[in-house]
């Protein structure tokens, strides 16, 4: 196995990981902190697309880059606009949040929707991390990070809604650990589709940027403006604040050790 493909594979399961971490951290905290981590996903998020991802990716594919990147965010706009509100909606997902109760309701309709849902999306980020480590290890890094920052919260308010739905505490982690590791079927149709389709791993790149700087902008950089009590607004800025700097201190020592570009 090329070193290349041994990153791609790692990056893949720490993704899965993440999928447990609802069930690793007590719910008294989450409760209090799943706004402060949605924003750090957000400051991880933006940082990774915009001093990482997608300069690489405009390295790699030229002018074209944009376009592909605008078309897959309008795609998401669209989707979103066709579907109603999508699952990386937080608000809906935050434990305790009253929301939950019209979830209840419906619990045998939402759980495999849900599950299904998060695969599509998996397929995806598991695609973009593979496509970045073929373009360079450090948009993979970038994009490993980012991916899965964003993961965490989503997981947690998964683990939550499996939870409210009844499901026990083990099923819910296998269920959700499982679909996270949908992430090696995309991971895997980038590794051999770019044998076959030369340049895929640049526009797949660029796709990703659009899905994520649509995902970090609209549905996770709100959750700073959410009213609430100074502290917990305090917390949120921290949280955004860590997110970048983890991602841009990152860069900068990957550039340090390796003396690469962009
Ligand atoms: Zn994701």
């Amino acid at each position: 196995m090329s070193s290349t493909s041994l990153f791609i594979w790692l990056a893949v399961l720490a993704d899965g990981l993440a999928g447990l971490a609802g069930g690793l951290l007590s719910e008294r905290w989450l409760s209090r902190h799943l706004s402060a981590l949605v924003a750090f996903a957000a400051g991880a998020l933006l940082a990774a697309v915009f001093l990482d991802i997608f300069p690489e990716a405009v390295a790699t594919e030229g002018p074209a880059a944009f376009q592909w990147a605008f078309a897959s965010f309008l795609a998401l706009a669209l989707l979103e606009w066709f579907l109603g509100p999508h699952h990386h909606d937080h608000s809906h997902h935050a434990p305790g949040h009253p929301h939950h109760h019209e979830h209840l309701d419906s619990a045998s309709t939402v759980v495999p929707s849900l599950l299904a849902a998060d695969a599509l999306h998996n397929i995806g980020d598991g695609a973009a991390v593979a496509a970045a480590f073929l373009v360079s290890p450090q948009a993979g890094v970038a994009t490993a990070m980012a991916v899965i920052a964003h993961e965490l919260p989503q997981e947690v308010g998964d683990y939550a809604l499996l939870r409210a739905a009844g499901m026990p505490r083990a099923r819910a982690l296998l269920a959700l650990g499982g679909v996270q590791l949908t992430a090696a079927v995309g991971a895997g149709a980038v590794l051999l589709g770019s044998r076959m389709v030369e340049g895929l791993e640049g526009i797949v790149l660029a796709i990703a940027s659009g899905t994520f700087l649509y995902i970090g902008a609209t549905d996770l950089l709100p959750e700073l403006r959410r009213g609430s009590t100074p502290r917990e607004a305090r917390g949120r800025l921290l949280g955004f604040l860590l997110g970048l700097a983890l991602v841009a201190v990152a860069g900068v020592v990957e550039r340090q050790v390796m003396g690469t570009h962009p």
